[in-house]
């Protein structure tokens, strides 16, 4: 399959450079890191170096590793970060995703369009509401 271009909403860098979504993450204490996802909706594989510990349930923030711009506070919900994919048509979409380690929530939107991903993704469905509107 195809692997959808992801990229930061301000830089607009690739940060999918080779099978895995890269982002800075800070977590509630110590220091930031390095953090790795897949890039495929719905998939909740999460790694970081041995080093770099992150527990469910921690709130990380997430950076861009380029340009170091928080990802965070989509439409001021604490809790969400957006990147930006660009499908092979050139059509672009906000990826909505949870930054609380272990919560398994992800919405890719375009326009009033909000497609929902992970078994936790009920948990902000009322944050959008019956009508969605941006
Ligand atoms: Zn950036």
């Amino acid at each position: 399959m195809k692997e959808n271009n992801l990229l930061c909403p301000k830089c607009r860098s690739q940060l999918v450079p080779n099978k895995k979504i890269v982002l800075l993450a800070k977590p509630p204490e110590g220091p930031s890191g390095l953090l790795l996802l897949s890039p495929i909706l719905g998939e909740y594989s999460a790694t970081t170096h041995s080093a770099f510990k992150l527990n469910d349930g921690d709130k990380v923030d997430i950076f861009c590793p380029v340009c170091h711009a928080p990802l965070g506070d989509y439409m001021d919900h604490k809790n969400l970060a957006r990147v930006i994919m660009v499908d092979d048509n050139g059509e672009e979409y906000d990826i909505v995703f949870s930054e609380i380690i272990g919560q398994h929530s992800t919405y890719k939107i375009q326009g009033d369009d909000v497609e929902s991903f992970g078994e936790d993704a009920d948990i902000y469905t009322n944050f959008w509401g019956e009508t969605p509107k941006y």
